[in-house]
């Protein structure tokens, strides 16, 4: 399996926002292994959403669509994802309910144009919206998925948490599950040296390296886990994403145990890093 994203928004284009949504969306998605292959971000325009989603159902199987639902005339993503379909909109009783009582128990009265937002293409299963009004819709056809849900962050997350992480983690299709493995004094092209020893050059592709100023995270696909936990295991610092200093005060905290530094040169950069994570003057 994997992911296309189009961001929708004359706001993304201009600069006048940045486009968080996708990147939440790529770093919560590879989480569970579902790579993202590419991503656009298209005007609140109903042809420009289509040719995005033309090209994205060239690239990935699955597609999420963030931003273009909320209820006013510039916002086209389910008109544009109905007419790619060639689906006609269809009215969802139950979704006009919820939005009602979404304003009611507000005390707001509802204003006519949210009517638009419980018309939905035929083939989509309405996303609950458990913050705001516009719901977000999910469509399998033709061995595709599409997602679209809103562009508002807030929104985003939830349907993404509560609803399509859940949804294809269910799949049984999962590609490779990955391992995390932060490293720490060891540089990303000794790593390659050291796993070129006993990896092909296939698996070692599969491998993502991401590095940083404090040490390289490697995701590493289950299979060759064990052999690359072997070969890096005196700079291996921990399985997820936590950092050498967090580990450094478990280990002091476990074992009763305090530090001190002596520092020159360095401006006290050892010790900031040590006192950045909560609760260090237990050790520190
Ligand atoms: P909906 O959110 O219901 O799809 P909409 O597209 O009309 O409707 P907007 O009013 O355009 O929502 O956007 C809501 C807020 O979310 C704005 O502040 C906008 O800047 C922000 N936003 C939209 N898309 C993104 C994105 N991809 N990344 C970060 N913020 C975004
Ligand atoms: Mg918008």
């Amino acid at each position: 399996m994997n992911l296309f994203i189009i961001s929708v928004g004359n706001e993304l284009l201009s600069g006048r926002t940045v486009d968080t949504n996708s990147n939440l969306i790529s770093k919560s998605l590879a989480a569970i292994g579902i790579e993202t292959t590419g991503k656009l971000s298209v005007p609140d325009e109903k042809r420009a959403i289509m040719e995005a989603i033309c090209f994205a159902r060239r690239m990935a199987d699955t597609i999420i669509i963030t931003g273009g639902l909320g209820p006013t005339p510039d916002d086209v993503t389910v008109e544009a994802i109905a007419e790619f379909l060639g689906e006609k909109l269809v009215f969802h009783e139950d979704v006009l309910n919820r939005m009602k009582e979404h304003f009611d128990s507000r005390r707001l009265v509802m204003p006519e144009n949210n009517i638009r937002q419980a018309y939905l293409p035929e083939s989509a299963i309405p996303i609950p919206n458990s913050i705001g009004t516009a719901p977000g819709l999910f469509i399998k056809k033709d061995s595709k998925r599409i997602f679209a849900i809103p562009g508002f962050p807030s929104e985003m997350e939830a349907m993404l948490k509560r609803f399509i992480i859940p949804e294809l983690s269910d799949t049984g299709e999962l590609p490779e599950r990955f391992e995390l493995f932060s490293t720490a004094q060891i540089p990303e092209s000794q790593i390659l040296a050291t796993l070129e020893k006993k990896l092909s050059r296939d698996s070692l592709m599969r491998i993502r390296f991401y590095p940083s100023y404090t040490g390289v995270n490697l995701y590493v696909p289950k299979e060759t886990a064990t052999i690359v936990r072997e070969l890096l295991s005196d700079y291996i610092v921990a399985n997820s994403e936590k950092k050498l200093e967090q580990v450094i005060g478990e280990i002091l905290r476990a074992r009763g145990q305090s530090l001190s530094v002596a520092e020159s040169c360095s401006g006290g950069m050892l010790a900031s890093r040590i006192v950045s994570v909560p609760g260090s003057s237990d050790y520190f």
